[in-house]
């Protein structure tokens, strides 16, 4: 079976490589175990981040650059520009954007007056202070300043369909005890074979190179192909939803250096409004039960939106892990990571806004790469394993079956 490169994991960086390596002229299959974007892609509050959160201590920092570029090549792929222009990316044109902008606002404590005026004298633009008439409704009794910040808020699970859609025939569903490597030394990878999860014939690859971008499952992957799963860390959250009759909202409260909250809105199948309930809250609920986390971020929501009334609305908690590249002392990357050992390739992209600079980085790794000549670009290309089930995308975390409490 001729491919240049096979993928492990479909969240968004995986599908974003896929298409990056696709319009570059590789033949590129993509395995996933789960559903598309089943992990981090799928619970993440789908913020393109433009460094806002990252310039709170009134600097400049290494994330901050990395990511102040995303914003303007996600805006390209959203119009449906991003594979004609220069940025080259894929047509997002059908992706929902639930908000043009995040809102940025603070409580009264000393702290956080301080954070906000850091966080706006950090930006270079994009930043304006809204007028009391043009406050959101939940906002409207925050003291001090609200800012609406240019960053886009995604439906992510739109996007990983959107990302997926053009090359439904080029993924495959794997069962993970299914899937063999014969390694020739550690990251070099002869062949791999795909067990058919529904019995069928099985698949024999000799793919040129391997990426891994399965999110916390890369650490087990690396570890079979002979590779250090310590490459890998783990750094956990513990978000809330909030579902009922609530106003939408999308944005940071600010305290200080940090968010102490993060909102994001969506609408949920039976028409009710969900929080995704991130930012500081998520990071304090990690060492917390779920009853005394609901408990904790009550009182935050109550402090940080004055006004607003969550008598009638409802509960959970999910515990998600962030998985990227393993730093000394365990702090967030400043950037993504990608690297080659052997012919395997392992990629985080960190933040899902920095999927497109993975991909970039991805792709210069194969530049050097033996492979065959390029395939030319076919939007009608015949489907690799024809007969093999499609792996779906992810529901997202408020679909899933889970206890609510009132
Ligand atoms: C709660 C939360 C909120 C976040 N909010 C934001 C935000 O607002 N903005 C932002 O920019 N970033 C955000 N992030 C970060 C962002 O979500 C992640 O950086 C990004 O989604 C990681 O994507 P990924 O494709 O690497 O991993 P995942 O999305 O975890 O995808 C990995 C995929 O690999 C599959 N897989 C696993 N093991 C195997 C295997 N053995 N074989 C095949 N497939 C496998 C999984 O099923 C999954 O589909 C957030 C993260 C979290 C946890």
């Amino acid at each position: 079976m001729g491919v240049d490169v096979l993928i492990f994991g479909g969240g968004v960086a995986g599908l974003w490589v896929l298409d990056e390596l696709h319009r570059a002229g590789m033949s590129v299959l993509l395995a996933e175990s789960r559903a598309l974007g089943a992990g981090q892609t799928i619970a993440s509050q789908g913020i393109i981040h433009g460094g806002i959160k990252y310039t709170l201590a009134g600097l400049l920092s290494e994330s901050a650059r990395s990511i102040r570029e995303m914003p303007g090549i996600w805006r390209e792929c959203l119009r449906g520009a991003g594979g004609a222009g220069g940025a080259g990316g894929p047509d997002l044109s059908n992706v929902r954007v639930l908000s043009e902008v995040c809102h940025l606002w603070r409580t009264d404590s000393l702290s956080s007056r301080a954070g906000l005026a850091g966080a706006a004298g950090g930006l270079r633009s994009e930043v304006t202070r809204l007028a009391a008439a043009d406050r959101p409704p939940p906002l409207v009794q925050c003291p001090g300043d609200v800012f609406a910040v240019r960053e886009q808020v995604l439906d992510v699970a739109s996007l990983l369909s959107e990302l997926s859609r053009p090359h439904e025939s080029h993924l495959v569903k794997v069962e993970e005890p299914g899937v063999d490597f014969a390694v020739q030394r550690p990251g070099e990878v002869n062949c791999v074979r795909l067990a058919h999860p529904a019995g069928g014939s099985p698949l024999e690859l000799k793919p040129c190179v391997i990426v891994l971008t399965a999110g916390a499952g890369n650490a087990e992957l690396r570890r079979r192909v002979g590779l250090s799963p310590q490459a890998m860390q783990r750094r956990p959250l513990h978000q809330v939803l909030v579902r009922g009759r609530l106003p939408l909202l999308f944005g940071h409260c600010v305290d200080g250096a940090k968010t102490r909250a993060t909102i994001t809105s969506a609408v949920d199948a039976a028409g009710r409004t969900v929080w995704n309930v991130g930012g500081q809250i998520a990071e304090d609920g990690v060492n917390m039960d779920p009853p005394a986390l609901v408990a904790h971020a009550r009182r935050e929501l109550a402090s940080v939106l004055p006004g607003v009334t969550l008598a009638e609305a409802e509960w959970t908690t999910v515990r998600v892990d962030r998985a990227e590249q393993a730093t000394p002392a365990g702090l967030r990357p400043a950037g993504p990571h990608a690297k080659r050992e052997g012919n395997v390739i392992t990629a985080w992209p960190t933040k899902l806004a920095l999927a497109p600079q993975l991909a970039r980085m991805a792709r210069e790794l194969l530049a050097g790469a033996p492979r065959r000549p390029p395939a030319p670009l076919d939007p009608a290309r015949p489907p690799i394993a024809p007969d093999w089930p499609r792996p779906r995308v992810a529901a997202p975390p408020w679909e899933e079956p889970r206890d609510w409490s009132a």
